[in-house]
């Protein structure tokens, strides 16, 4: 992947570009992000251009031989790393040893069609279902052993580590006796999207760039070329996805796709309209005996539905981009639902996704949704 091939964040790009020219690359770098704005594509362009034969114009020339294969993922000295569990995808041997090294196929499909994706997104690639993916001792003398060999052809060994925070205790122990002191050439590109869990003696040893959110109007130009929407609706999309990339991208592409998501949302919003705390309630259990991947998949899917509800009940359909499905039911619910529903209930799945990540028990964080939403609605 070029720097020219990735959308925004094109300070940055420079940023990096001078770095590696200017030799002052830390052999720790940390991208920190939000979800859906493709960090993991940035350490592979850095990979690329550090690699490239024949550099040119701040970015990597795309057709020497190291190029084209960080193009197919196949570069040998281009490493990745990130959370697993076990899956049906595996051996029964397997399985009680998850890597990520048994993923690689998994992975790099899912990269090269969506270098934004999220954590959802992995863990369905990876068929690791409700479970969440860690980075375990395992995978730390993986990738510990996978750094004391050789580079076959790079003067680099570069291992990308995505969703670094993933990492136990134990894993981070081992990897910080790496970060401290690694062998020659090696190269650490860590990504996340949760700063706050990395540990600090882990920080302290990376570089950290953060990537910012895209302006409205970069992003408005890129969903115009991109899917042919006419101006105004560009800029209404752009302003929804909240400078994500991947956020617009999937809301263009997979709007109310999910049959599973909008059947558990549908539900609840029932049992609220129908004064049913028992039914609410019972919705509430469903949700809590989700994956924790999934909880949080299910709260931005309907965060993302009452914004459509939202946007049709100030007479802007054309830019909710519901389904036919969705659109009946959002025109026969907003006659019916408080004006001050959407910021009050938008706002209780925000905290609903904080206390899923800070590991809140799910009964109490749906429980209490649950309630809110039968007393907003
Ligand atoms: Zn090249």
């Amino acid at each position: 992947m070029r720097f020219s091939e990735i959308y925004g964040n094109d300070a940055l790009k420079r940023r990096l570009v001078k770095m590696v020219d200017e030799n002052r690359l830390s052999h720790a770098v940390l991208f920190v992000e939000q979800e859906g704005m493709g960090a993991v594509a940035f350490a592979i362009a850095l990979s690329q251009y550090l690699n490239c034969k024949n550099r040119s114009d701040g970015d990597s020339c795309g057709q020497c031989s190291s190029c084209l294969r960080h193009q197919k993922l196949t570069y040998p000295d281009l490493h990745f790393s990130f959370p697993v569990n076990s899956s049906a995808k595996l051996s029964d041997q397997e399985k009680k040893r998850p890597v990520s090294g048994f993923f690689l196929r998994e992975w790099n499909e899912l990269l090269i069609s969506n270098p934004y994706f999220g954590a959802q997104e992995l863990n369905d690639a990876l068929g690791i279902e409700n479970k969440s993916g860690v980075i375990s001792v395992n995978e730390a003398r993986e990738i510990s052993s996978t750094l004391s060999l050789q580079p076959y052809e790079s003067d680099y060994k570069i291992m990308v580590i995505w969703q670094a925070d993933k990492m136990n205790a134990e894993a981070a122990n081992k990897l910080l006796k790496l970060l401290e002191e690694p062998p020659a050439g090696t190269l650490f590109l860590l990504v996340t999207q949760n700063v706050e869990k990395m540990l600090p003696t882990v920080l302290s040893r990376c570089q950290i760039i953060r990537l910012q959110p895209e302006d409205r109007g970069d992003m408005a130009n890129l969903l115009e070329g991109r899917f042919g929407l006419d101006k105004e609706t560009a800029m209404n999309v752009a302003t929804l996805a909240g400078g994500s990339v991947g956020r617009a991208i999937s809301e263009m592409e997979s709007s109310g796709s999910d049959s599973q998501n909008m059947s558990l949302l549908q539900g609840l919003m029932d049992a609220a309209l129908a004064k049913s705390l028992a039914d609410v309630l019972d919705i509430a259990d469903s949700l809590a005996a989700l994956g924790k991947d999934r909880q949080r998949q299910w709260c931005v899917y309907a965060e993302g539905f009452i914004r459509k509800m939202f946007v049709s009940a100030k007479g802007l359909p054309q830019i909710a981009f519901a389904d036919s499905e969705e659109k009946e039911y959002i025109s026969m619910l907003v006659p019916r639902i408080k004006e001050s529903f959407y910021d009050r209930s938008a706002a209780a799945l925000d905290a609903a996704i904080r206390m899923i990540e800070s590991n809140v028990s799910a009964k109490l964080v749906f429980a209490d949704l649950g309630n809110r939403f039968y007393l907003y609605i």
